[in-house]
Parts: C-alpha cells; structure tokens; sequence
C-alpha cells in the first residue's frame, strides 16, 4: 500500500497558519512511509471560496517550503483536485445512498428546524436532530415536491448508542450517537457538504491516513458510518492537537495574528516559521529546538506528537528567528533576503508614487517610508495626544475600524475607503478626527502618506494587527467592554 495523505483547505481568507501546521504534519508522515501528499482545495462553499485566496494558499505554503506531490495546480492522476469540479459526482453518491436506504430527501424549512430545535430543548433532550424528528407526513412531502420548494439530503444516524473512533495518537475514542444529528450531504443548491464530499475524494484519491485537527473528532462517527453505508475502507485518523493562544483558547485572529502573509510581512523567515511549526506538539528525538524541515524529514515518527495544546507564542517564534537570522545566514544572504523581502522593486513602486511628492532629499525617503518595512510599532499613549478623540471615544472608533476591516472582502483602496466612512459616519464623527489616530495606529505619526493608501499597500493583516496594538496601548477591551462596544457596534446596523 502506499502511504498517501492529505490537506483539504477551504479558500476563504487568509491562509492561515494552521493549514502550514496540518500541511508540514502530513507531509512528513508522508515523506516518511515514502508516499505521496496531495492539496485538495475544499471550494464547496461557492459564496466565502475566491481564486484570490486559493492562490494564496499555493503561494505561501510553497514559500514555507511545503511543495505538494498532487493538486490542481500541478495535476496528478486523481483529479481535479478542487471540490467545484467534482460537483456532479458527489450528488449521484447521494443518490446512491438513497437508493440503498441510508439517506433521505429532507424537505423541511428553516422555520420548522428552528422550531424542533427548541422542542427538543424544551423538553430537555440533549440530543441531535434525528431522522424521525424530520419525518413529515406523506401528503405534506407530495404538496412541497408538486411546489418544487428546496430540499436537502440527510443521511441517516442511530438514535443512541456508541461508537468506537480509532486514532493514531489516540487510541480509541468512544463517542454517543445521541449527539449525532441527520447531517445534510447534499445542499439545497446541489453542493455536497463538507462531510460527503471528504469522504467520497478520500476515497476516490486512495488516502490512506487523514491526519487533521481536532475540531474534526466529532464529526468522525459520520465519516466511518457513511464508509461503511458505502462500503469502503475508512482511511487511518489522526486528530493533531490545536494550535492555541497563550491563554490556551484556540489560535484565532482576535487574539493573534494567523495569516502567513502576516508573518511574511512582519520578516519571519520560512525556516524559522516551518521550524516553529515543527515544534507545536512534535520534538526531535534529541530534543534540539532548531532544525531545518530536511533535518525534521529525516526523523520524523508520528508517535512523537504530544498532544497537549501546543501554544503558538509569537516571542518564542521571534527568538528562534533569531537565531535563524544570526546562525544560518551570510551577511550576502542577508542582503538577498532584506531585498526579497520589502526592499524589491515591485513594493517599492507601490510606496514611490505617494512618497515622491513629499520628498525634497533621497534621504527624506527613510522617514516617511520607513513604517512599511516595520512591523510594530513603537507608539504609546503619547502617540495620541492632542488629537480631537481621546480616552473611550478613541478606543471605540479605534475597535469599530477594526471589525470592520476584518469583515471587508476585498482588500482595495476604494473599498478601504468606503468602509472607513461608514465607521465614521456611523459615529458621527468629522472624517478627518477619525482618520488622524487611524493614521497614528498603521504609520506611527499623525502626518504621513495616505492612511488608505498606507493600509492598502501594507496589506490586511499587518494593518489590522497595528490597529489592535493601538488599541492594546490605549489600555485594551477587556471582556465587558467588548459586550458593550459589541452591541454599539451592531446597532449601527454593522
Ligand atoms: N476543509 C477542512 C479544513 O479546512 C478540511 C478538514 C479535513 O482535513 O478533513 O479544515
């Protein structure tokens, strides 16, 4: 048999460091065994999936130096390897399951699952939503397929009882059925769920170790009934821990910034990103905290993976840089990579056309410009004195910028632009007293290129991540703050 793995991302937003994390894991254990690991872009959700986001994916995994064997960007013999191309198969292997009696077509409205929902709690079941529950009498069933009114396809589930998971770092985990609600395979609008569709390409691309996260555990009972509702062998499963917060919760943006492009952008070299990686719940046999991915390829065993929540520590990650900086590069190299990085053409054809107007000496260059190629910035309180909005109004319009610009899609000057008016229309404020601490928050002074501009050209995460520093200086939100501005926030009709 041959070992073949694989990291099925969805292509929404940002790529995030925990699909390198899954991507370095799978690739080693696939390395290992001498077999091969292949990219599927899980593109199902055709309304948050973008090509944008997809090429990002390829662009910054293969910067990490992650290279996959197959995927849709370098073929193979299983193809295609994105979901949206593979649409017309998963629906006749719903329809095979009807066939066989394991599914059903489900034409319940929204409403009327809301409403079994809270009968269910009323009563005070802890249970999913089963079959049974959806059933609706015959004439009803006749009346809305006559109506040609929307339905989805559900697979059947037992109503109670356990049912045993085998995991590789595991051992076997006993789940309840009970908490296994009818899952949707096949959408209303013809699109397979994420549950069908990852069990029909695994099998069909002969995976034979599905090594993901965690937050997979639970939706396993479902994964192995509809293998053996099929008839298949189901793949071996390995749930690696999840990357998490200092505070332990899960990584996520609020909290940490999880974008690779983020720590491209901040100058962590891939190595050093790819080493830490390697080091979140996985250690070399002699323990040394910095290896090269070869050096993790060569000793790479699956059982060395621990599996309390591995902290993803942003210092940690800068101290090991560090030594990257310091050990392994020649002063040429440096140079090399110092340019790569922000001091290339392409990016500097972006700053010029904004810092040439202001420019009277080349030197003149470094100070106005030189915000771009900062990561964090060295601001404090003082930074906002004398601007028109101080204390709570500042923070608020501060926290209100960022929400906003983490729900923008298109990350443009015109875009920017318009969501930045409405916060400030929203507030009721002059544009100019919202924009002049937004420009000390991405910038670091109140007088400087373009704050639009700026954040266009810096990029969504490194601007959002200077607009939460700003806000962690002015003293942060803490919990029932964040409630309140939260609520403000919506009934602004955010
Ligand atoms: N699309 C899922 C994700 O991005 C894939 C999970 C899996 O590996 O099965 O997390």
């Amino acid at each position: 048999m041959t070992v073949r793995t694989r990291i099925a991302p969805s292509p929404t937003g940002d790529p995030h460091v925990g699909t390198a994390y899954i991507a370095l894991f799978n690739l080693c254990f696939a390395r290992k065994h001498g077999g091969k690991f292949i990219l599927r872009i899980e593109d199902t959700d055709q309304t948050r999936s973008t090509v944008e986001s997809e090429q990002v994916i390829f662009d910054s995994l293969r910067w990490m130096g992650l290279e996959w064997d197959e995927g849709p960007d370098v073929g193979g013999d299983f193809g295609p390897y994105r979901q949206s191309e593979r649409k017309d198969d998963y629906r006749q292997y719903a329809e095979l399951l009807i066939d066989k009696g394991h599914a059903f077509r489900c034409y319940r409205t929204p409403e009327e699952l809301t409403e079994l929902r809270a009968g269910l709690k009323e009563q005070g079941y802890n249970r999913a939503l089963k079959p049974f529950d959806l059933e609706l009498p015959a004439d009803i069933v006749a009346e809305r397929k006559a109506q040609g009114a929307p339905f989805v396809i559900r697979m059947n589930v037992p109503e109670e009882g356990k049912v045993d998971i085998d995991d590789m770092l595991r051992g076997t985990m006993e789940l309840d059925w009970a908490l296994v609600d009818a899952q949707i395979l096949l959408k209303s609008d013809g699109m397979p769920t994420y549950h069908l569709a990852n069990v029909v390409d695994d099998h069909l691309m002969q995976i034979t170790h599905v090594l993901r996260g965690e937050e997979w555990i639970n939706s396993a009972p479902k994964h192995k009934l509809l293998y053996q509702y099929f008839g298949w062998d189901m793949p071996e499963l390995c749930h690696l821990p999840l990357l998490r917060n200092p505070d332990k919760s899960k990584l996520s943006k609020r909290k940490n910034p999880t974008s690779i492009l983020y720590y491209q952008r901040m100058g962590y070299l891939p190595e050093a990103l790819t080493n830490y990686l390697g080091r979140m719940g996985w250690s070399m046999p002699d323990e040394s905290e910095k290896f090269s991915l070869q050096q993790m390829l060569d000793n790479f065993d699956i059982q060395r993976v621990s599996l309390g929540g591995p902290i993803f520590d942003v210092e940690k990650l800068s101290w090991l840089n560090g030594l990257w900086i310091r050990e392994d590069l020649s002063e040429q190299e440096l140079a090399t990579r110092l340019q790569e990085w922000a001091f290339n053409s392409e990016n500097l054809m972006k700053i010029l056309p904004h810092a040439q107007k202001r420019m009277e000496t080349l030197s003149d260059f470094a100070p106005l410009a030189g915000f771009f190629a900062s990561g964090i910035l060295p601001i404090t309180n003082k930074s906002f004195e004398g601007e028109k909005l101080q204390g709570d109004d500042l923070i608020r319009a501060l926290q209100f910028a960022l929400w906003k610009l983490e729900n923008l899609r298109t990350w443009d000057r015109d875009e920017i632009f318009a969501a930045m008016k409405t916060v400030s229309d929203g507030l009721d404020l002059k544009v100019k007293d919202f924009f002049a601490p937004l420009f000390i928050a991405i910038s670091g002074t109140a007088a400087s290129i373009s704050v639009i501009d700026s954040m266009d050209i810096l990029g969504p995460d490194m601007s959002r991540a200077r607009i939460r520093h700003a806000i962690d200086v002015l003293g942060g939100v803490g919990k029932k703050k964040q409630k309140a501005l939260e609520k403000a926030y919506l009934a602004l009709g955010n």
